[in-house]
This record gives C-alpha cells, sequence and structure tokens, in this order.
C-alpha cells in the first residue's frame, strides 16, 4: 500500500500547522508513521489521497452512528445553505433540537447547544459551581472531558487528591479545585467526600469510559455515584459526548437506570458538524444566562445546519431502534471474532465492549480502570495497528482509543476485520 501523497501533505502540513494536523491523535505519531490523510468517505469506507480504501473504524471518533456521508441525513442541506448559514438570531430548528434531546432524555429539562464536546463539560461545571456556589468538582483518572483548563487533569502517583495539570499552560491554581479519583472504585470516592463533599460542586463520569481504550463504568459504581450525590447535593453530570445517542436512544439512562442531574453531549447530536450540548434538570439550567447569573454564549451556537444535520441522525435513530439491535450484533461479532482468534492463537489479551463500542487491549485483563489500561504492551499495539492499516482496515492510531461501529458496517465488513485481526495477531506474534 502506497502513501505517497500522504506523505508529502504531511510535509507541506508540518510547516504551517503544528504538527500538521488540526487535532493530535491525527499525527499517528503514537504509531510511530506518517498519517493518512482523508479524501471521502462513504458508508464504512474511507479513502485516502492516495486512493486506498479502508474499512473505517474511527469514524469520525464516533458522530457517524448511521456511517459517513449518508444521503438520508443530508438530503435538504442543500436549500438551508441557500437560505442562510448562521443568523445570530434564534431560530425554530434550535427549538425543535432542544425538544428531541428531552424527549430522549426524560431526567432532564432544559438544552444548551454549544460547538463542541469540551465547550459543553467546560460550560456545565460552571453552571454546577454557579448553582452549588461550591468550587471543587471531582472527575476519574483516564476520563477525557475535552481539553479545558481544569480538566485537563489525569492525576499519576501521589496526585490522587489535588490534581496536578496533564498539560504545561494549566495554572496549578486552577487545577487545585479538580479532585481525581480512581475510575470504578468507591472507596476511592468515599474518601474525597468525607474531606472535601461540602465544597464539591459536581462529579463528572463517562458512564463507559471511552478514553483509555473502552473501559464500562460498573453498575454499582455509576448507582454510588447517585447515591453520594444526593447525600451532598452535589450536582451528577454524565459526560456522554462519546455514549449519547449511541448505548441506545435514551443514553446511559436506559443502559445504567440511574438518572444524572446534567448531561454533557456531542458527536452524534451534530453528525459530524461541530456540535455540544449541555442538558439539565430545569432549577440547575435555570441558573444560565439570560435567566441566571452565570454567564455562557456563543456566536454559532445552535448553528442552523449542524442542527439540520443533527436533527435528522437523532429522528432517525429514534424512528429505527432496529439500528440499534443491528449495531449490538454486529459488534458481539466482532468481539466473539477477535476473542476466537485470540484463543487459537493462545493469546491472553482482553476485549472490552459496551454497545457499538469495542477495544482490544493487548494485556490479560479484567481491566476496570486507568492503571489496568496502561499496562497494556503499546509496541504491540502499535505493530498491530500497522499491520491492520496495510490490510485495509482503520483502527485508532492508538491503544487507549475505541473501535467504532456504524449501522453501515456489513457483515462483509466484520468478518473481513475479523480475518484481518487474526493475521495481523499472527504476524506481530512471529
Ligand atoms: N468528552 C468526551 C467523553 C470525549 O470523548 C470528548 C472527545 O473525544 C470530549 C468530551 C471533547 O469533545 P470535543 O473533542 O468535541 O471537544
Amino acid at each position: 500500500m502506497k502513501h505517497t501523497k500522504s506523505e508529502a501533505l504531511y510535509k507541506e502540513a508540518v510547516k504551517y500547522i503544528p504538527g500538521g494536523v488540526n487535532s493530535p491523535v491525527r499525527s499517528f505519531n503514537s504509531v510511530g508513521i506518517s498519517p493518512i490523510f482523508a479524501k471521502k468517505a462513504h458508508g464504512s469506507r474511507i479513502t485516502d489521497v492516495d486512493d486506498n480504501e479502508y474499512i473505517d473504524y474511527i469514524c469520525s471518533w464516533g458522530p457517524l452512528m448511521l456511517g459517513h456521508s449518508n444521503e438520508e441525513i443530508s438530503k435538504g442541506i442543500g436549500e438551508m445553505i441557500a437560505s442562510g448559514t448562521s443568523f445570530g438570531l434564534a431560530t425554530e430548528i434550535e427549538v425543535e433540537m432542544a425538544k428531541l434531546i428531552v424527549d430522549a432524555y426524560p431526567a432532564i429539562d432544559q438544552v444548551r447547544m454549544v460547538n463542541s464536546g469540551t465547550e459543553a463539560t467546560m460550560s456545565a461545571l460552571r453552571v454546577a459551581r454557579g448553582f452549588t456556589k461550591r468550587n471543587k468538582i471531582v472527575k476519574f483518572e483516564g476520563c477525557y472531558h475535552g481539553h479545558s483548563d481544569g480538566l485537563l487533569v489525569k492525576s499519576g502517583s501521589g496526585t490522587i487528591t489535588f490534581g496536578v495539570q496533564t498539560s504545561p499552560g494549566v495554572p496549578t491554581d486552577i487545577v487545585k479545585n479538580t479532585l481525581v479519583c480512581k475510575y470504578n472504585d468507591i472507596e476511592d470516592i468515599k474518601r474525597v467526600f468525607e474531606e472535601d463533599g461540602e465544597d464539591i460542586a459536581a462529579i463528572i463520569v463517562e458512564t463507559i469510559g471511552g478514553n483509555m481504550g473502552i473501559v464500562p463504568g460498573k453498575q454499582e459504581f455509576i448507582e454510588f455515584l447517585r447515591k453520594i450525590c444526593d447525600e451532598y447535593k452535589t450536582v451528577l453530570i454524565f459526560d456522554e459526548v462519546i455514549t449519547g445517542f449511541r448505548l441506545s436512544y435514551n443514553s446511559s439512562l436506559e443502559y445504567f437506570g440511574v438518572k444524572p442531574d446534567m448531561v454533557c453531549l456531542g458527536k452524534i447530536i451534530g453528525a459530524g458538524m461541530p456540535v455540544g450540548a449541555y442538558v439539565g434538570k430545569k432549577e440547575i439550567m435555570e441558573v444560565v444566562s439570560p435567566v441566571g447569573p452565570v454567564y455562557q454564549a456563543g456566536t454559532l451556537s445552535g448553528n442552523p445546519l449542524a442542527m439540520y444535520l443533527g436533527k435528522r441522525n437523532l429522528e432517525i435513530l429514534r424512528d429505527n431502534p432496529q439500528i440499534y439491535e443491528a449495531l449490538n450484533e454486529k459488534a458481539d461479532k466482532l468481539e466473539q471474532g477477535i476473542k476466537n482468534n485470540l484463543k487459537k492463537l493462545n493469546l491472553n489479551y482482553t476485549v472490552n465492549r459496551a454497545g457499538s463500542l469495542v477495544c482490544l487491549f493487548f494485556k490479560e485483563g479484567p481491566v476496570e480502570n486507568y492503571d489496568d489500561a496502561i499496562e497494556s504492551n503499546v509496541e504491540k499495539y502499535n505493530a498491530y495497528f500497522k499491520e491492520m492499516l496495510d490490510r485495509g482496515v482503520l483502527i485508532g492510531p492508538s491503544q487507549f482509543e475505541a473501535m467504532f461501529l456504524s449501522y453501515a458496517h456489513s457483515d462483509e465488513d466484520i468478518e473481513y476485520t475479523i480475518t484481518c485481526n487474526y493475521e495481523s495477531l499472527r504476524a506481530i506474534h512471529n
């Protein structure tokens, strides 16, 4: 497989763009090869600038539940563009979109649209702080909530209570209010609340950890978060930027049966457009400007084109529950196929799956938190990534990303992927 044009573009790109990319993971730095540049994509397939075609399991990192360039979603977008791309005024479609989200998430009452998942989590925390008049927040090791200052904290040895920033440029004064707990560890949360509970505004959590590979939250863990938030009058925020409308149409609400106070959304609600949203109970959302004193705004928030595509995506998912069944079946087939391959090859690696999110960890299980995940054999994963790419299967260029399945992935795609998985694993263990 040749990547001549991608390589040439990369050389040019690094002159003008830091690392040649507008988001670090696209650089393929973690797998040590030059990145591929995308040209077009349709259904489950993506084509690079050298005209290599791949079965795509990145799927734009999650927004494309129905696959790439779905005509059902984009039908009519030309007329929308012709009637104006942004108005700076309220529009009808924003009301329709908000209603659609509230109907899918009966635990919440109101929606504020923003432009990314990062904005959604950053704003939700400001609102939770404004509502509770408290400063501290709790996040979990290995959970990613975008790149705002206070959330760029993953912690590490010796920094369990007060967060240490993961990135230079983040002031220590800001992250001192970010308390970091171990994922799936109830005792750790108890400890932090015993020390600081009266000043904790919010717990923010990925109900399925999707940024340390796939690490599902345990049922009792998610239930405990609800319990302790009730006890301390802390706001429980589910960051469902990945899982929202993916686990099911009712997202984590149905999957865990636990009601959060606020939810952060992104990805699927924009169908590939730059969209996020934070949503919550009315009494909390009433602190948001212009009703209340907590300021948050956006020139392009609720952009009509983004609302149009996102709304079509959600309507199709709402009206076709069989999509979720089919997706789960596809993901189950992939999971079982990979597990069979591991058995045949006598490899004791681990497959974690939640709905249509799948992850092969290059380590023995169980993988239940960040510490488990980072023990994976990253060199082996990187070699595996290259083998899969050469066979025309594009997976995340990092051990710590999910495989995103879409409804457009056919049974043949899954079967071919399982075959490539076998061959690639065999190749790197010879
Ligand atoms: N929250 C979660 C769970 C995410 O996975 C991401 C991004 O992948 C974000 C927030 C940030 O979203 P965005 O990249 O749209 O800013």
